[in-house]
Parts: C-alpha cells; sequence; structure tokens
C-alpha cells in the first residue's frame, strides 16, 4: 500500500508518494508533474487533467477548472459570483441553493456539484499514484489555503470520500511546506527555535506563515494571506491589451469566451518570460478574432506598473505577518519562497525590502506542498517507517461557543479558541442545565465566508436533579487535525467530590481515545494539549458567562483555560455521555454515499470507453501493419499471391469500415473483426517464425513439394 500527499492548487495539482527510499513527485500519463486541475466531458467520457486543459478552447462549456474555491459554498455567495466571471461553463443554483455546474455528459445535460469535480480530479490523482506506485492507494494527506473554513474543509473532505480517498490529515498548505523544510534539516537545537517565514504565492492566493523550528518539531506561530494570486495578475494585463485591441483592431476580446481563454494563455506565458527577462517582449495570437491576427510587446517595468495595485496588497500581506507572528526582523532565519507566482522579481524585492532577507529558495517551488503532505502522510502511516516529526499547527480563526439559556438563565458565550490558538486542541465548556439546549460555534472574527456559524449542536437528554436544581453539563470543543472546529462530545458530570488532579488525568485519556488520531502525531498532540482542564469550582453558568464585561469574568476564563497545577476540589465523578444533534457543514451520509456510487459509475465508464478506444486503435494499427508486412513487407514470401490478395482486400475493407460504418462501435465489435483477421495472418506469421528458427528445413520441405 502506498503513502501520498496531495497538493490541490486552483491552477494544478501536484502528488508525492513516501517509498521506503524517500519522497518523490510522481508524473502523470503525460509524463507531467503538474497535472492542471481541469475536468472536462464529452458525449463518452471524463477528460481530466492534461487532456482536459489541452481540449478546452474546442469544448468551453463542458471544460471546468477553478472549482477549488467554490467548494462548500453556495450559488448566491457573492465570491462565487465573482468566480464564476472566470467560469466559461454553464452554472446553475439547484433547489438547495447549492452549485450545480451543468455539463454536457454522456449525451445529456448533468449537474456536478465543486465537490464532485474535486472527486473525479481526486480520482485521476489516485490513478496517477496507482500507475506510478504500481499498488492500491487509500492513505493521503491533502492540503488546503490556510484561510479555508470549516464549511470548505468539510468539503474537501466531503470530494475525498467520494473518490474513496483515505484522508489520515487535511494539512494546511504552508504547513506542508514547512514540514518540507524542516524534516530533513539535521542543524535544529532543541532549546533554540529557528524561525522561518514560508510564502506561497500561487494561482488564486497568497500565503505567508511564521514556524518555529525545534529538533524534530515544528510549530506553526501565525499567519497572514490575501486571496490574490498569479491569475490576477493575468486578468490585469488582460484588461491592458483587450483595450489596446480594442484601439487598434476594433475587436473586443471580452466578447467571445474563446478569444478571451486564448488571451490569457498567452498572457500567462508572456509573464512568465518577463519573470526572466527585461527587456521587451512580443505577445502575437492568430485569428485571434474574425480572422484578425494581433500583436503587441510588453517589459516587465510595465507590468510592475499595472500590478502595482496587487504587488500593494502583497507588501501588506507580508507586514501583517509580522505584526501577527510578533517576530522583529532579527527574529527571523530565512524566507522560503515556493508557489509559481514567488517567480516574479518583484515579488522577491518585496521579501527583502520587508523581511530584509533575500528570498530563499531551498525548496522546489512547484512540488514542496506535496512533498510536505506525503510526508505527514508517511509519519501518520503503519504502511511506511519514517522517523518522527512533530507538527503543531494553528487556528486560523477565533472560535466563540455560543449556548441559549433555558427560562431561568439568558443567553451565554465565549470565545474559545483565540486566533492562532495551537491545533490540534480541545477545550471544555461547562454549563449548569436543567434541560435540552443549544450549543453553536461560531467564528469570532470575520472569515472570507458568508456564515460565520460553524454549527449548532442540540444537547439531548439533560435534566435536573432530583432536588429539581441544574446539572452540569462539559461541552468538549474541539479543532481536530483536519482544522475543523466541532462539539466532539457533552457529558452530564455527577456532582459528587473529587480532585481536580484527577479530573485532569481523566481528561487527558479521554483525550488520546476520543480525537482517534494516528500514532505519527501524539506526541505533537500531546504538546499541544494544556497541562490539565482545569475548571471553577463555580461552574460556568449562563448567568455570569453572558455578562463577558462583568465583574470576574476575565478571572473565570482565565481560571478556566489555566494549568493544571491548581489542586482546587473538583464536583466530578462519573460522566453521562449525552446524545447530540448535531447540524453543521458537509453532505449527508446518504447523500454522499450516493455520490461515491455515482462517481464509481463513471469511473466504471471511463474504463469501459479507454478499452473501446484501445480496442479500435489495436485494429487500426493492426491493418497498417499487417497491410505493410504483406506488401513488400517480410511477410509477403510466406504467403500465397492469391491469399494474399484477398487479405489484403479485406484490411482495405476494414479501414474503410474503420473511417464510416465502424467509427463509432462497441468494443466488441472491433476484438472479434481483429481476431477473425488474426485466424488468417496467424498461420502466415507461424510459417515465418518456422523459417527464422530453421531455414534449412524449411527449404527442404518447400523443395519436396
Ligand atoms: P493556489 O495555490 O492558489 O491554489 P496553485 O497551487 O495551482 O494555486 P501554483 O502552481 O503555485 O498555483 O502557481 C501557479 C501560478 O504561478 C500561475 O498563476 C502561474 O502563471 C504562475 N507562475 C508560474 N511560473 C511563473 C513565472 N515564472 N513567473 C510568473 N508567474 C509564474
Ligand atoms: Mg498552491
Amino acid at each position: 500500500m502506498s503513502v501520498i500527499g496531495i497538493d490541490f492548487g486552483n491552477e494544478g495539482c501536484y502528488v508525492a508518494a513516501a517509498r521506503s527510499g524517500g519522497i518523490e513527485t510522481l508524473a502523470n500519463d503525460y509524463s507531467l508533474r503538474a497535472t492542471p486541475s481541469f475536468v472536462a466531458f464529452d458525449g463518452k467520457k471524463r477528460i481530466i487533467g492534461v487532456a482536459a486543459k489541452n481540449q478546452q478552447v474546442t469544448n468551453m462549456k463542458n471544460t471546468v477548472g477553478g472549482f477549488k474555491r467554490l467548494l462548500g459554498r453556495k450559488f448566491n455567495d457573492p465570491h462565487v459570483q465573482h468566480e464564476l466571471k472566470s467560469i466559461p461553463a454553464r452554472v446553475e443554483p439547484r433547489s438547495d441553493g447549492s452549485i450545480g455546474i451543468k455539463v454536457n455528459y454522456l449525451n445529456e445535460d448533468q449537474h456536478f456539484s465543486p465537490e464532485q469535480l474535486t472527486a473525479m480530479l481526486f480520482t485521476k490523482l489516485k490513478e496517477t499514484s496507482a500507475a506510478a506506485m504500481q499498488t492500491q492507494v487509500n492513505d493521503c494527506v491533502i492540503t488546503c489555503p490556510i484561510f479555508f473554513t470549516n464549511a470548505e474543509r468539510q468539503a474537501l473532505l466531503d470530494a475525498a470520500q467520494i473518490a474513496g480517498l483515505n484522508v489520515l490529515r487535511l494539512m494546511n498548505e504552508t504547513t506542508a511546506t514547512a514540514l518540507a523544510y524542516g524534516f530533513y534539516k539535521n542543524d535544529l537545537f532543541e532549546d533554540k527555535p529557528r524561525n522561518v517565514i514560508f510564502v506561497d504565492f500561487g494561482h488564486s492566493a497568497l500565503q505567508v506563515s511564521a514556524c518555529a523550528f525545534t529538533k524534530g518539531k515544528l510549530k506553526m506561530l501565525a499567519s497572514s494571506w490575501d486571496q490574490i494570486g498569479g491569475r490576477d495578475i493575468d486578468l490585469a494585463l488582460a484588461e491592458h491589451f483587450t483595450k489596446e485591441f480594442l484601439e487598434r483592431y476594433k475587436i473586443n476580446a471580452k466578447s467571445n469566451a474563446r478569444a478571451n481563454v486564448r488571451l490569457l494563455a498567452e498572457i500567462e506565458k508572456l509573464k512568465k518570460q518577463m519573470s526572466a527577462n527585461s527587456t521587451k517582449l512580443p505577445l502575437n495570437i492568430e485569428c485571434f478574432l474574425d480572422d484578425i491576427d494581433v500583436s503587441s510587446s510588453m517589459q516587465r517595468s510595465q507590468m510592475e506598473e499595472l500590478c502595482a495595485p496587487i504587488l500593494q496588497r502583497v507588501e501588506q500581506t507580508f507586514k501583517k505577518l509580522l505584526v501577527e507572528s510578533k517576530l522583529s526582523l532579527d527574529d527571523i532565519h530565512s524566507v522560503e519562497i515556493v508557489g509559481g507566482s514567488t517567480r516574479i522579481p518583484a515579488v522577491k524585492q518585496l521579501i527583502e525590502q520587508v523581511f530584509n532577507k533575500p528570498a530563499s529558495t531551498t525548496l522546489n517551488q512547484d512540488e514542496a506542498v506535496s512533498r510536505g503532505a506525503a510526508l505527514q502522510c508517511a509519519i501518520m502511516s503503519p504502511a511506511v517507517r519514517v522517523r518522527e516529526f512533530g507538527v503543531t499547527d494553528i487556528q486560523n480563526y477565533a472560535v466563540k461557543v455560543l449556548w441559549e439559556g433555558d427560562g431561568t438563565s439568558s443567553n451565554g458565550e465565549v470565545e474559545i479558541f483565540p486566533q492562532f490558538h495551537p491545533s490540534p486542541f480541545s477545550r471544555l465548556v461547562t454549563i449548569a442545565r436543567k434541560s435540552p439546549f443549544v450549543a453553536s460555534i461560531v467564528y469570532g472574527q470575520p472569515v472570507p465566508y458568508p456564515d460565520q456559524t460553524i454549527g449548532t449542536w442540540k444537547i439531548k437528554d439533560v435534566k435536573p436533579t432530583e432536588r429539581g436544581e441544574s446539572q452540569d453539563v462539559k461541552l468538549k470543543v474541539r479543532i481536530n487535525l483536519n482544522g475543523i472546529v466541532l462539539i466532539s462530545s457533552a457529558v452530564l458530570v455527577d456532582r459528587k467530590e473529587q480532585e481536580e488532579a484527577a479530573a485532569a488525568n481523566e481528561m487527558a485519556t479521554d483525550e488520546k481515545a476520543a480525537g482517534g488520531e494516528q500514532a505519527g502525531t501524539a506526541g505533537e498532540q500531546a504538546e499541544a494539549q494544556p497541562e490539565a482542564y482545569f475548571e471553577n469550582e463555580d461552574d460556568i453558568n449562563t448567568s455570569t458567562a453572558s455578562s463577558p464585561g462583568g465583574q470576574g469574568w476575565a478571572q473565570r476564563v482565565k481560571g478556566w483555560f489555566g494549568s493544571g497545577n491548581d489542586k482546587t476540589k473538583k464536583k466530578i465523578k462519573k460522566d453521562i455521555e449525552l446524545p447530540m444533534e448535531p447540524i453543521t457543514h458537509g453532505f449527508e451520509p446518504a447523500v454522499l454515499s450516493g455520490y461515491a456510487q455515482q462517481e464509481a459509475k463513471m469511473i466504471g465508464n471511463d474504463q469501459k470507453e479507454t478499452e473501446r478506444i484501445d480496442a479500435k486503435n489495436a485494429l487500426e494499427e493492426f491493418v497498417y501493419d499487417m497491410r505493410n508486412k504483406l506488401q513488400g513487407g517480410p511477410l509477403e514470401r510466406y504467403v500465397l499471391e492469391s491469399d494474399r490478395e484477398s487479405i489484403v482486400a479485406q484490411l482495405n475493407d476494414l479501414e474503410n469500415w474503420l473511417y464510416e460504418d465502424g467509427e463509432d462501435c462497441d468494443r466488441e465489435t472491433y476484438t472479434s473483426r481483429l481476431t477473425a483477421l488474426l485466424q488468417k495472418t496467424d498461420p502466415i506469421k507461424q510459417r515465418a517464425q518456422d523459417y527464422e528458427l530453421c531455414p534449412a528445413v524449411f527449404e527442404e520441405l518447400k523443395n519436396s513439394i
């Protein structure tokens, strides 16, 4: 069984595998390491990756890219509406408000969700891995942008499940990069952290993270990001050329989707050339629109001017990280760059300006994310033996817990995880209650998603004590290995006196059992847990918790999150697990399994289609090959002339048939025709072989006839 890491980029994906010899980035069916994040459809099959992007211009409406940023979102989300401007396929809202991407597949209109399209891409990556590794792939680590919210993370996990991948961890992209860097460093110290900044400037996003490395461990400190990337640079340049062509040639590139796609492709090439060359470079497109050839040129300085607003945002994002990480320039060891757009010289200059260090290229800029993910997968999977390396990530947004009051108490809320809190992690909230209630988890700061709510959990079976008093309900709020926040359990606390220390121990073991994380991260997870879970003598109840500004609140919360050295008396004994009814992101299990079945069916169909095409190609190849061999070729002398003429006539007929009636037949038709032919040609081949083996016997036999 092999172990892989997937970097699912907005423009392209990379897959790396861990083998006993080390980490290897895998090549796809086109011998390329990058697989474009494109899926296309036609009357017979799906076309995924390189082939999909290659046929984009001739199959615009049924070719879809850019769906990474649609994951987990609704159709009327303003972000989705913005993204759809650059997706030429037809996209419609579905009855539940979700996104339906409409394509013509198997000669009928079908709708797919962004999650399904992502699953299709994962299927392709799975096949690439299986072909390269000569073994089945199941366990993987998939990366996602640090700014992905709960809904987007869950959507990515759903997509992986549809594709039949077992995700050991959803990992932030810059964290994977940090692991790819730190894992091989032999000069890290136990007590003196090395602070490294990682800049990933890709196709759709800029992510910057600060990481502290010690021997055998990494700890993410802070991150900043902006939703700008190479595609925004392409668009800024496209705006310029569109205006120029309108003036000079009176043609509007925007009026034609195909022309627009071609323009963007040429601009991307020009942009890459400009990274290496500061002189004026040409841009020529033949038959661009209305049969008009267009030509223009640009040089780097002009591009930098046109992209000044984008570069300004890049600079701001760098500066923000300095503030968020609280690192001084002297604290920073180096700035490592990855992602295609960090090749732009102006971006490297900004790095030098802001961080006072040259941009360092220790890592493979395109492959580092996938390699880090593969390393994490190897660390976590029992299938591969690899040295341990602890990874402590961060929760990118502050998280609050809210709970509704009952008859006698009002609503309450508390920030349970501040921004950049270590992850994975669990914390407890104890609430006094007499009856079932609803608790919600929400983001405690603006997030790039229209809904701040992560989920609501109906806590059931809560009753008053026999004396009619309220009982303590302890909610465990967890950021799991995937960066997903949830209430992982609710228990009713039996009020019997017990030492706090005992409670702390109980939680520590409980935590390991509940988390279900793999052995590879156990060490790191233990490190991420607080020393102990402390709960105030007076449990947080709605009347006090609902007045955060009130007296004693700060102290209460401080104590609540404090360390377990405190030997306060604690009223806790036998916890009773309470049933919960969660409403959070992601597909219902039944919907998910329906999608998985549909995916399996499509995989089967694609396989059948591949076999059909292979059978047709085999027949076609045979026709040409055999005709050449029989007419003036090596087999000519082993067949009677009359037989030869009849076989060649048959081959000619077959060739015509292949281009006419036989163009689109099923596999069996092609194979049966081939078999019929082989029956006639095999004896000729056999004679040739016999002769090669022993020409003398053959000559003797011939003379005796
Ligand atoms: P994301 O991380 O945003 O999801 P991604 O991982 O697919 O996207 P990358 O592969 O890191 O993105 O980078 C692709 C981007 O880098 C494209 O916009 C591409 O045009 C740009 N790029 C690649 N090489 C160069 C270069 N030499 N100069 C400028 N830009 C480049
Ligand atoms: Mg990327």
